[in-house]
């Protein structure tokens, strides 16, 4: 297997991949794949409501909340949370820590007056805003975050407490990697495609209470409380997708659940984080210490032209994806819980000889 830093989509569990070659063509004795069965049948419906539930144990979800998976990505809820939660004229607070934090509020103008509560663009986007610096009106519709800022590779360690004011996370680059008190949030969404199984699933999980007082006048498919009323079976949805959700959550619980993948990508980050601290400036981190990012390492080689060669060389050493986002190049490692300590160990000792190689 590749030694796959892919920022996303990203690497699955090996177990999770060879049980799905195994039940592929013959899904649990039916003699189909589960691509090939109806979404209303036993057996489908038995695998949706088993990674529902799943997600609801591994998150202790109370039924305050509906947990819906949706398509469209983390992309559509840009949209989707406006078009349902900001009524014309009303304010939502955004709190910019990177390039989707900006796309979030590039919808959200479309339906209404979004602002900034804080940003940290001027530092490039290298911390998250510290807690202080949140202010926010008690009459916005919702304060928005970017919980893990995958391009930037920094990360929030505590959220704002906003109060009544729901707070809404985009959790696409870290959801599932720790444990997280759900109850101080209003919705948290992700794209599945990073830590949770393949790409074309979304998950949304939501505070009962707003769905209530949401927008009626939009596209009955853009509401979220059509996804909720049909237990996120309202149109076809991508089953496949649901199904290796449902393994990957199973897989984390066989690792010993979130306490044990937080220590484990904790383990693997600093694998990498101490690679770059001890190279005496060969290699620098982008984040400030206090908001990097377990997910997402994103570092330079000092020296611009050796970076080119670094990035070259890894690729040969069978290192894929350390490439840069496009918008802001240098190398990033991203650490998903599926990425083994074993290639977070080898890129390390990569870093380590390719700096005595070449000071
Ligand atoms: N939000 C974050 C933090 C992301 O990292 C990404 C994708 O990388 C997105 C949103 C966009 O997700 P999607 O491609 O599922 O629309």
């Amino acid at each position: 297997r590749a030694y796959n830093f892919n920022a996303g989509p990203s690497a699955l569990p090996l177990e999770v991949l060879e049980k799905a070659q195994k039940e592929l063509t013959n899904f649990r004795g039916t003699g189909m794949s589960i691509m090939e069965m109806s979404h209303r049948s036993a057996a489908f419906e038995e695998v949706h409501n088993g990674a529902i539930s799943r997600l609801r144990k591994l998150y202790s979800i109370s039924d305050e909340y509906e947990v819906l998976f949706l398509q469209g990505g983390a992309s559509l809820q840009f949209s989707m949370i406006p078009m349902n939660f900001l009524k014309a004229g009303q304010k939502a607070g955004y709190v910019m820590s990177g390039s989707w934090s900006e796309k979030a509020i590039k919808e959200a103008k479309l339906f209404g007056e979004p602002y900034q509560v804080a940003s940290t663009k001027e530092n490039q986007y290298r911390n998250i805003p510290s807690l202080e610096n949140i202010e926010f009106n008690s009459e916005d519709a919702y304060v928005h975050v970017t919980s893990n800022n995958t391009i930037y590779g920094t990360q929030w360690s505590k959220f704002p407490n906003t109060g009544d004011v729901p707070l809404i996370a985009d959790m696409s680059s870290d959801i599932m990697s720790k444990p997280v008190d759900v109850n101080q949030f209003g919705m948290i969404y992700a794209g599945a495609q990073k830590n949770l199984g393949p790409s074309g699933v979304t998950v949304v999980i939501v505070r009962k209470d707003l769905l209530e007082k949401a927008n009626t006048e939009i596209p009955t498919i853009l509401k979220y409380s059509t996804h909720a009323d049909n237990n996120s079976l309202y149109n076809t949805p991508p089953t496949f997708g649901i199904y290796m959700l449902g393994e990957v959550l199973n897989w984390i619980e066989e690792k010993g659940g979130l306490e044990a993948v937080a220590k484990n990508n904790e383990e693997k980050a600093n694998l990498i984080y101490d690679a770059i601290d001890d190279s005496n400036g060969f290699y620098t981190g982008h984040a400030t210490l206090e908001s990097r990012s377990l997910m997402n390492i994103t570092f330079r080689v000092a020296d611009e032209k050796l970076e080119k060669q670094f990035l070259v060389e890894a690729a040969e050493a069978g290192f894929v994806g350390l490439a840069g986002h496009r918008s802001v190049g240098g190398c990033r490692a991203s650490t998903y819980n599926a990425v083994p300590v074993e290639a977070c160990q080898a890129l390390r000792e990569f870093m380590i000889e390719f700096q005595s190689s070449n000071s």
